[in-house]
């Protein structure tokens, strides 16, 4: 059992006032707040422990080095990969996703497939089509059923000797379905394709483990699991890893430099060229010990305890109607109430307080699918409540009464 109380005092925003109200913080699905222990992290490594990484002899450098490799040790067992040096440090999904479809772009041809699905954020589509489009590679995509899952019957005839590459992801951000990635990651094996697993949404709301899950890419960033802005995280397999040509070229990436030959550095400088975001860096640590401390899986129990509560009273709300009703789903509710435009009921509720998502949540082709512009969304973390529930749909009820 959490203690959410105790987990709320954790964090400074959730004591602020927004236009006048308390503020319920139903956005994490686009960010997460701040535990006091990351932002001081962040605050301390500029106070006292500032130096770049992996380049000085003198003290600092060496401290900041250490805690920054600490961070990668500590990512590596909060996944449960094989190798520290599989774990690398990108901007975040969007970064990671780049990195991987960058370097696939040198590796296929005409004729060769990637598979991606309808269910995507626009990271895991566009990547994809440039990717294709200088490869001559072409884009499969799965539909999604009406329950917001995939069709899989479809991905099974997509599937062929000719797919390269599935990049599907891991949890939608935009409507909440839990893909079965383990079945859609033995299934793309068996025809020889690599598989990249989008964890934006994933990473603080289920247990991984990445040998056991033997995806070959899995990609998240750390802002939406209580982290800074600014970090995310390429885990790739070293075989994997090791195929893909760099990503930039610069510092820190090579082995040597000369104007005949430049040789590039093992894993994981390979892909880490320049300064990186070490604050950043150092802090993503302090976020994953908060989740850890707390235990993944009685954060999913939780949320998932959030979910079915503000399921429930949501449509008790007459004319509202939920998109993605999939068996499996994450604590993100995305909702229409009958012609009302979602955009109207997310400015009514900020009025008091509440912030919720609106818009097309960067899945277009997930919109366009249900013949909508939008939706509205709530979207769950460990420090929400049912009380906080309550009062959103409070707020929602006024918007409806309002617009209609
Ligand atoms: C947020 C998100 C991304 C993009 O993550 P960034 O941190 O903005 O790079 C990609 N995919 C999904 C599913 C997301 O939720």
């Amino acid at each position: 059992m959490l203690n959410i109380n105790k987990i709320r005092a954790q964090f400074p925003i959730l004591n602020r006032k927004v236009n006048g109200y308390g503020l319920v913080y139903f956005d994490n699905g686009a960010t997460t707040q701040k535990p006091q222990s990351v932002i001081d992290a962040e605050a301390n490594y500029y106070a006292n422990e500032n130096s770049n990484v992996h380049r000085g002899v003198h003290f600092l450098s060496g401290l900041a080095t250490d805690k920054f490799e600490a961070t990668r040790n500590t990512v590596q067992a909060f996944i449960g990969a094989k190798h520290n040096y599989e774990i690398i440090f990108t901007k975040g999904t969007t970064d990671s996703i780049n990195l991987v479809a960058n370097g696939f772009r040198t590796l296929l041809k005409k004729g060769d497939e990637i598979i991606i699905s309808e269910l995507e954020h626009h990271s895991n589509i566009v990547p994809w089509q440039m990717c294709c489009e200088q490869s001559g590679a072409t884009l499969k995509v799965i539909p999604l059923l009406d329950n917001g899952s995939l069709d899989m019957d479809t991905f099974n005839n997509l599937l062929s000797e000719n797919t390269k590459l599935v990049a599907v992801s891991h949890i939608s951000n935009a409507l909440g379905t839990i893909n079965n990635i383990e079945t859609i990651i033995e299934k793309a094996h068996n025809f020889g394709a690599k598989v990249m697993i989008d964890g934006a949404q994933a990473a603080s709301h289920v247990a991984l483990n990445m040998q056991e899950l033997n995806a070959d890419f899995y990609c998240f960033s750390a802002h939406k699991m209580y982290g800074p802005t600014g970090v995310g995280v390429l885990y790739g397999k070293e075989a994997a890893l090791n195929a893909l040509p760099p990503y930039q070229g610069g510092g820190e990436m090579i082995k040597e430099v000369s104007f005949e030959k430049t040789t590039y550095a093992c894993l994981p400088h390979k892909f880490e060229a320049g300064t990186p975001n070490i604050a950043g860096v150092i802090a993503f640590k302090a976020a994953i010990d908060f989740i850890t401390a707390l235990g993944v899986k009685n954060i999913a129990k939780y949320e998932d305890e959030l979910l079915q509560y503000a399921t429930t009273e949501v449509l008790k709300i007459e004319g509202l109607k939920i998109y993605g009703t999939a068996a499996h789903k994450s604590g993100i509710i995305s909702f229409n109430i009958d012609n009302l435009h979602p955009y109207d009921i997310g400015m009514i509720v900020d009025k008091m307080g509440v912030a919720i998502r609106t818009g097309h949540h960067c899945t277009q082709p997930i919109m366009k699918r249900f013949n909508i512009p939008g939706t509205a969304r709530m979207s769950f973390a460990a420090y929400n409540t049912k009380a906080e529930i309550d009062i959103a749909i409070n707020a929602i009820k006024k918007a409806k009464q309002m617009l209609s």
